[in-house]
């Protein structure tokens, strides 16, 4: 039977999709389309106080909540079956304060209008922790967070930053949507415009090679060059040469903030004999948005985490074993280096609580046809499952389907203190379609 929700739409101003409204299938649709939730209800909510109108109708009539930005979550956790949805989508106003050096962007912006990376939602990647090619230069987006507002399960609104909730603000960075829905960030930004990047291939035969010195070799460079190893099939389009199009192979995608090439990243392109050296000056928005092309919405996606420190030899001959097995040609693997300034951070500073990982990897299956659904998952999970002896317990939050076995793991020894801060912020579990910390009562 229809869930009923009666009355929603005139207590929130913002439109409301229902499961008879002609874009209801549009509206409903996520980013993988591995998940297919049916919601009885999407309020397109315009500000914080159409939020909060949302949450309390919710809570009145028992309504499950979801809380939806980019939509871009693997395990679909912006939706939920016969619950509403509050998506924020309208709720994406980006203001830039140059001379402060600060920009205040709205809880359901994409990531594109603040130009770091296409249409990923700045407000889960934001609450997961947040890595980018700049993440050994700046640290992780939450190192970068000043402060936030945040409609509370109750219906109220609060201003959190260093000073006032210090614990919410805490368990912001890092814990996701368990505590509220964050309805606008701010940011200290830095001053990049363009980097020098790009991919440097080399033949599969050269994976644990190239992985034994990548290994050794990034965590000694400063924090204005980064890369991460990947395994992938060379994009079919341009600018890639025809030749190696849809070619398996491994290499690691370079990133230096800054122009002048240093020395770092002359030695770092300077290993073995690539396939392609792609490296060239760009500006970072386009750096960052690079694949979107490649991965529009709507393909099957089923990805793992792991937090990594060391890469012993065993483990780059687990690497080498089941990288090349990609089951389809957008399905890869990522090892993101999260040492340098995001590194110095206390693993109590912030909720986020691998900060002595060096790597976030990231087991991606993907592929746009659901008759490959269960090989992209399988290889996902035999790879990660391969790799996790010489993982550190837990996960990236946001690299994860839904998982609930995992989350106590995600959080590590932050696990308690989040769970004693949702008690305090959310005992209901109001927010609970995130990778939930059950509020300890
Ligand atoms: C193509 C692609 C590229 C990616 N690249 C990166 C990357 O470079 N770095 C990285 O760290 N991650 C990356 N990710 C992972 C990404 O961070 C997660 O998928 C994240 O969950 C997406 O956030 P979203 O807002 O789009 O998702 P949604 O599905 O909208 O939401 C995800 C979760 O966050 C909660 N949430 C979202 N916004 C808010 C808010 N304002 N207030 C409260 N709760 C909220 C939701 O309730 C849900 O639980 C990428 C994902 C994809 C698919």
């Amino acid at each position: 039977m229809a869930v009923s929700v009666e009355g929603l739409a005139s207590a929130v101003k913002g439109r409301v999709v229902e499961p008879s409204t002609p874009d209801y299938d549009d509206s409903r649709a996520l980013y993988n389309a591995m998940i297919d939730k049916r919601p009885a209800a999407i309020a397109y909510c315009l500000d914080e106080a159409d939020v909060a109108a949302a949450v309390r109708y919710a809570t009145e009539h028992g309504l499950p909540i979801a809380v939806r930005c980019g939509g871009h979550n693997g395990g679909g956790l912006g939706s939920i079956d016969d619950g509403l949805v509050i998506d924020l989508s309208k709720l994406n106003e980006v203001t830039v304060d140059p001379g402060a050096r600060m920009a205040r962007v709205g809880g359901g912006s994409t990531l594109n209008k603040v130009g770091i990376s296409g249409t990923t939602g700045v407000g889960g990647l934001t609450l997961g922790g947040g890595v980018g090619h700049l993440t050994r230069a700046f640290g992780l987006t939450i190192d970068n967070l000043v402060g936030a507002t945040v409609v509370l399960a109750d219906g109220s609104i609060v201003q959190t930053d260093a000073e006032r909730e210090p614990d919410l603000f805490w368990a912001l960075r890092g814990g996701g949507g368990n505590f509220g829905v964050v309805t606008s960030f701010s940011f200290r930004c830095h001053p990049v415009t363009t980097v020098l990047a790009g991919p440097v291939l080399y033949n599969l035969d050269q994976a644990a090679e190239l992985l034994t010195w990548y290994r050794d070799f990034l965590p000694t460079l400063p924090d204005e060059v980064s890369g991460f190893f990947a395994f992938l099939s060379v994009p079919p389009a341009p600018p890639f040469p025809e030749e190696l199009h849809l070619r398996k192979v491994c290499g690691v995608a370079w990133t230096q903030a800054g122009e002048e090439e240093s020395d770092a990243l002359r030695e770092a392109r300077s290993f073995g004999t690539p396939l392609l050296d792609g490296i060239a000056p760009l500006p970072l928005p386009m750096w960052n948005s690079a694949f979107d092309a490649l991965y529009p919405p709507g393909d099957q996606w089923y990805w793992r985490g792991e937090f990594i420190r060391e890469i012993p030899d065993e483990a780059i001959a687990v690497h080498a074993e089941h990288g090349p097995a990609m089951p389809t040609w957008k399905s890869t693997m990522h090892l993101y280096a999260i040492d340098g300034a995001a590194g110095r951070v206390g693993n109590d500073e912030t909720a986020w609580s691998y900060r002595d990982a060096v790597w976030a990897g990231v087991f991606a299956g993907v592929d746009p046809d659901p008759a490959n659904a269960n090989a992209i998952r399988d290889w996902s999970r035999s790879y990660s499952d391969a790799i996790k002896p010489y993982a550190l317990g837990g996960g990236y939050s946001n690299f994860a389907m839904d998982e609930p076995d995992r989350v106590r793991g995600m959080y590590g020894a932050n696990y308690d203190r989040l769970a004693r801060i949702k008690a305090q912020y959310d005992p209901d579990n109001v927010f609970r379609v995130n990778q939930n910390i059950a509020p300890a009562l």
